[in-house]
């Protein structure tokens, strides 16, 4: 069997850790044929007039499945996220973030093994910020309960389908009485009438921050909104080891975005030095997406060579310097394809 997908790289370092996972998957035999696409200031540079091409919006629509390099997002000014807008353009409402404590890399936790989701298309994400009066800002955070609903029964239907045993979810009702608090009742309401024997629990997010810090091995499936799913994303990869070690995926109805966790860190872009192991990872979910898709155990057990041989990469001690070893982007991509069984 062969598929198609779209690599849309990215700018930043995106190119750089989009070539060493091509070429990751190229060596694994992994039958993929990309759509190459562009997004954000590549788009612009190769003279695109939009920084989300409708053609690139026209290819993830069509081929169902991308796997994307991160697209700079300028703060606090300038044009708005094209990430934000690829996920909102093709209802891509579920983030799947896993976070693995990873044999090699040593952090102050062994055994981490968890799993966060986000919810992609609302929140303060929607947008809508206003300059009511000079001084004086609004940024509306919006909360639907058709959306609520939705991401629980795909955080639920995620840990049932993984055979994970708990969904905690992080929330600020407190004080968002009305946003939040819509946010755990639907939490609540697809726990108690489809998934009772999962154990849920609903933890106030400051108060969850530092549990995770204190103990991240007592969690399993962490479900949230958009913004906390952001900031918590970051956090639970400091967890073990740094941006360069958490994947991610988009999944919605029609079409699936696969990407890292990791933006286009712009400090170390055009260097060669970027890990490209978040973004591999990202690639090796893909796969094993698209293999259940279509029932194809081959292609999973590509997924399966990729993953190994990155494991006995990084237990034989191949680093790039996020991670404290001397490997360039390129040379890490070689020792992850000289272990490939
Ligand atoms: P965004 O808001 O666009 O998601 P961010 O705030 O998460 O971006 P990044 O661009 O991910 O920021 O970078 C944060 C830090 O992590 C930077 O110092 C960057 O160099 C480092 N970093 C991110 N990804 C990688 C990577 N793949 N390899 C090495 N270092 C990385």
């Amino acid at each position: 069997m062969k598929y198609t997908a779209v690599l849309v790289p990215g700018d930043g370092i995106g190119p750089e850790v989009a070539h060493a996972t091509c070429s990751i998957l190229k060596a694994a035999n992994a039958p993929i044929d990309w759509v190459h696409c562009l997004a954000g200031v590549a788009a612009l540079d190769a003279g695109e007039k939009e920084l989300l091409p409708a053609a690139t919006v026209a290819a993830i629509r069509e081929h169902k499945v991308a796997l994307k390099g991160p697209c700079t997002t300028p703060v606090g000014g300038g044009f708005s996220s094209v990430n934000v807008a690829m996920r909102k353009t093709l209802d891509l409402y579920g983030a799947v973030r896993p976070v693995r404590s990873l044999v090699g890399v040593p952090t102050r936790f062994d055994n981490v093994d968890l799993v966060v989701v986000r919810e992609n298309t609302e929140g303060l994400y929607a947008g809508i910020e206003n300059e009511i009066t000079k001084g004086v800002v609004t940024s509306v955070k919006v909360a639907t309960r058709e959306a609520c609903l939705r991401i629980a029964e795909f955080a639920f239907q995620y840990a049932a389908h993984r055979n994970r045993k708990k969904v905690s979810v992080f929330h600020k009702a407190n004080i968002m009485k009305l946003s939040d608090g819509m946010f755990i009742r639907c939490a609540r309401e697809v726990h108690d009438a489809k998934f009772p024997n999962i154990a849920y629990e609903e933890l106030i997010i400051d108060a969850a921050c530092m549990r995770l810090v204190q103990d991240p091995t007592r969690f399993d499936v962490l479900l949230m909104e958009n913004l906390y799913g952001d900031v918590i994303s970051d956090l639970c990869a400091g967890l073990v080891g740094g941006l360069g070690l958490v994947p991610g995926a988009n999944l919605g109805e029609h079409a699936a975005i696969f990407e890292a966790v990791h933006g286009s860190a712009p400090d170390i872009a055009g260097q060669g030095i970027a890990n490209p192991l978040a973004l591999t990872m990202s690639a090796v979910m893909m796969l094993n997406y698209i293999a259940e898709m279509h029932g194809d155990g081959a292609l999973a057990a590509t997924a399966t060579r990729i993953r190994t041989a990155y494991d006995l990469a990084l237990r034989d001690g191949c680093k790039t310097r996020d991670l404290g070893g001397t490997l360039t982007t390129s040379q890490f991509a070689d020792a992850v394809i000289a272990r490939l069984g």
